[in-house]
């Protein structure tokens, strides 16, 4: 039978939300949203390890092992974003500069309205809760792996908050639904000189222009244009005052691509662009990448349990595909290369549509998706769990 999400379990979760949403933490610091998990774990009796990924992480079991019963891993990230709130909301952020823009503190909290729900049911083996740092920067899914959360895990399920979606629908889609992701810094160093006299000087800015645009070239010239590629600079530092030439600048950026390939040309690309601008402006120009992500590819298996466990939840006209791959990043991926997985989006678009798009100052959702949220986790790890007893 499906598990219901009643009024009061929905309230507690809600509020469970609201109290992450005051208070936003940035990737591995999410010290009191830990501290919030743990304290709703005691009130449930559910135990769990502490201090995992870092510090932040928590790992709680449900259900037992008993001889080779299955084992399923259910997983919300909970980390905020460097984001000036705007949203208005009377439950807003109570640090400046901080916000949950991504939906992570509904992820918490759907998880552990599942908890409660899975606490309560007759489990054929056991259900492990991942709550997991950093997913917006810093890898914290492979922290996590690193410090053995997935040991016993044999598939694991992941369910995304997405906007672009009404409550009551979610996304199940096999294969690749998130991109490679390769973050990259370069940092340029140019001379300085007076702005009067560029012929005494190594211009940064002038550099830094020239590499962004032709960076644009890379997706435009060099990739079939069938494979979606993307190569964004999202930030630009350079300089002092109007009248003195720039003698360092440094880009931030992200490269993103659906295809291993694709990733390929363009980062190997990115490279010739750079080598090309130092030898034509007489610089020196490194390129650094960081928190590189693999591509979320969701196992066939374990899409047909996420789509069984959806249908079961929303029905036949709730289930839809989210179509094209999304070119956004997720760190689930590292878990994907250790155990099958299936990552879903959750719809929650706010009925009067005056709430902004994910990682925007006015992002929110609809609170009623936490219903959802909380059933299909429970669904199908109940529902996965008893699956696998039967293939064995
Ligand atoms: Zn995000
Ligand atoms: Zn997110």
């Amino acid at each position: 039978m499906l598990p219901n999400a009643d009024n009061t379990l929905f309230a507690w979760m809600c509020d469970i939300r609201r109290s992450l949403h005051r208070l936003p933490e940035l990737a591995y610091h999410e010290h009191q949203t830990s501290a919030l998990i743990a304290r709703e774990l005691d009130n449930l009796g559910i135990p769990y390890q502490q201090g995992l990924a870092g510090g932040t992480g928590i790992r709680a079991e449900i259900g037992s092992e008993k001889g080779n019963a299955p084992c399923v891993a259910l997983r919300a990230d909970m980390d905020a974003l460097p984001i000036v709130e705007e949203t208005g909301l009377p439950f807003s952020s109570g640090r400046p500069g901080l916000m949950h823009a991504c939906g992570h503190d509904g992820h918490v909290a759907m998880l552990l309205g599942a908890a409660k729900l899975l606490r309560d049911m007759e489990l054929a083996g056991k259900v492990v809760l991942f709550f997991q740092p950093a997913e917006e920067s810093g890898n914290g899914a492979a922290a996590m792996i690193a410090d053995q959360a997935l040991s016993g895990v044999e598939m694991i399920f992941s369910a995304h908050i997405d906007t672009h979606y009404p409550v009551g629908q979610i996304t199940v889609d096999e294969g690749l639904i998130c991109s490679f992701t390769d973050p990259f810094t370069i940092t340029i160093h140019g001379s300085g000189g007076h702005a009067a006299r560029p012929h005494e000087a190594v211009d940064s800015v002038v550099v830094a222009c020239n590499l962004v645009m032709n960076m644009q070239t890379l997706v435009s010239r060099q990739i079939n244009p069938n494979q979606p590629a993307v190569v964004t600079v999202g930030r630009i530092e350079a300089g002092t005052v109007h009248n003195v030439i720039a003698e360092h600048a440094i880009l931030e950026g992200t490269v993103r691509s659906a295809h291993r390939e694709t990733r390929e040309r363009v980062l190997q690309g990115l490279e010739r662009v750079i080598l090309g601008a130092a030898d034509m402006c007489n610089a020196e120009i490194k390129l650094k990448f960081f928190d590189s992500l693999p591509a979320v590819v969701n196992d066939v298996w374990a899409t047909s349990l996420a789509r069984k466990a959806a249908l079961a939840v929303v029905g036949q006209e709730g289930v839809c595909s989210q179509g094209q791959p999304s070119l956004g990043g997720e760190d689930f991926s590292f878990y994907q290369q250790q155990v099958p997985g299936c990552m879903v989006r959750i719809g929650g678009c706010r009925q009067d549509r005056t709430a902004g798009p994910a990682h925007s100052a006015r992002f929110d959702f609809d609170e009623e998706l936490l219903r959802y949220g909380a059933v299909w986790f429970a669904e199908v790890a109940s529902s996965s769990l008893e699956n696998m007893i039967y293939s064995r």
